[in-house]
């Protein structure tokens, strides 16, 4: 298969990054890299749905991985997986797990599976900043991303189901694939989940995923995970902090010991980032000079200087998120010049995934591998919105009444950076709105 062919594959199959970011897959297909890296590090605590997809369809994963490495003339792919994981799956560093993907085992520590810190532990490559893998000559795809290209390619199938796991605060954690758009009051109610009033849901992982409403929210193709966490413990009171409070916590209480810098996964690698020096500036100067701290851009929003490195309870990471906030009104980004050269002292501050685990007070919750729930619910009707991924909206293309079935067409990528979206149930189009599709379930 040619590039463009399995570019149009993925493309009509509405494949994205599944690993939360929910950028087009085909746009990262291109000439010149000379490396895949298959993300399946599951970064972020409590989350087991890429073991699950891998304990089970480890060589549909690694079949995807091939047909990229085809299409691009790489000649060889690494399954980045941490080493925890690999015991779970009885895998060893260097084992070939496809005719040219071998595994490879990374240190259990967070965050392994932000794409900088992966490509340099896999492959000692250092993207500059605010670049792409492919400047490195690098293509990364997570592992759920690559089942999906599987199916794209072998079965014509498009990206209809999601791996999640429920976790936290539950009786049972549990990982269950379910239909994209299933919303998650139903699907809280269909397992006897509930939210009790001193706790909240998280979409993804406890350090990066937001809080969301479960009355509102729906499955989509970047879900990963449902947590249900205690508001008290430091990965949600951190969240639940206002700007304001960010701010002026910072600005009168940092002691300027440096910690956060010290820890940076990024700044460790080399990237420009010094938490400790943003937390001095105060708002005003950062709005009147947004140029002079554009380095924020390439933050990845890891959370190690707030949730672990920093003993005041400040969160650098919040003042360089309020940072994004002005070099995006701005229209600045960070541009790089010279050398990179990671810390020789990384390997020693690194932070164990165990130690994370009892910083942000998840290490209660996790009580080792859920259980797989199989089986063919479906909810009563699903709920798609237009915007599931990075860029435009789709555009619908089903109206009110219209039948369809699994894998129909629903809503038309809109340019290049955008992406198809599919029915994952037979059923009647009930409702399409500026930002999504309703489908009632037909038995
Ligand atoms: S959140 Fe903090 S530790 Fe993570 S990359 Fe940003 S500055 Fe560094
Ligand atoms: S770790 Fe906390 S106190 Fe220390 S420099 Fe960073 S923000 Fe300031």
């Amino acid at each position: 298969m040619t590039i463009e062919q399995l570019k149009d594959t993925i493309t009509a199959a509405g494949c994205v990054g599944a690993g939360g970011a929910g950028f087009p897959s085909a746009v990262k297909l291109a000439q010149g890299a000379d490396a895949l890296v298959i993300n399946a590090a599951e970064c972020e605590p409590l989350l087991y749905s890429d073991y699950m997809l891998m304990k089970q369809h480890l060589e549909e994963v690694a079949a995807g991985a091939e047909y990229v490495m085809e299409a691009t003339g790489i000649s060889h792919g690494y399954l980045g997986v941490k080493e925890h994981t690999a015991h779970r799956l009885s895998l060893e560093d260097g084992q070939a797990i496809s005719a040219h993907v071998t595994v490879k085992c990374l240190p259990n520590v967070y965050p392994m599976g932000d794409e900088i810190i992966l490509i340099y532990q896999t492959l000692g490559r250092i993207v500059p900043p605010g670049q792409l893998p492919i400047t490195v000559g690098v293509i990364v795809y997570n592992s759920e991303t690559l089942w999906n290209i599987c199916h794209a390619v072998r079965h014509s199938r498009p990206v209809t189901q999601k791996w999640v796991t429920v976790g936290g605060k539950v009786s049972q954690p549990f990982v269950v694939k379910v239909p994209i758009g299933t919303p998650v009051k139903e699907l809280m109610k269909q397992y006897a989940v509930t939210v009790p009033d001193d706790c909240v849901m998280i979409d993804g992982g406890p350090a990066m995923g937001p809080i969301i409403n479960p009355e509102q929210a729906v499955i989509t193709k970047t879900t990963k995970g449902l947590l249900i966490l205690p508001k008290t413990i430091p990965a949600i009171s951190s969240k639940l902090a206002t700007e304001r409070t960010v701010r002026t916590h910072a600005s009168a209480n940092c002691c300027q010991c440096s910690l956060c810098t010290d820890m940076c996964p990024r700044a460790l690698i080399g990237y420009p980032l010094r938490p400790h020096k943003i937390v001095r500036n105060s708002l005003p100067l950062m709005q009147q000079h947004p140029e002079n701290f554009t380095e924020a851009s390439v933050c990845c929003g890891c959370g190690v200087c707030e949730l672990t490195a920093c003993c005041q309870g400040i969160s650098p990471r919040g003042v360089y998120q309020q940072v994004k906030g002005l070099l995006a009104k701005a229209k600045l980004r960070y541009e790089h010049k010279g050398e990179l050269r990671a810390d020789p002292d990384r390997d020693y501050r690194m932070l164990p995934s165990e130690r994370f685990m009892q910083r942000i007070g998840v290490a209660p919750f996790d009580t080792g591998i859920p259980t797989y729930i199989e089986d063919a619910w479906q909810p009563k009707c699903i709920h798609l919105p237009l915007r599931q991924h990075i860029g435009a909206p789709a555009t619908p293309a089903v109206k009110v009444g219209q039948t369809v079935a699994v894998g129909d067409l629903v809503a038309a990528a809109n340019g290049m950076i955008s992406a198809n979206i599919h029915s994952s149930v037979n059923g009647c189009v009930t409702a399409v709105t500026d930002t999504e599709i309703v489908i009632q379930v037909q038995a």
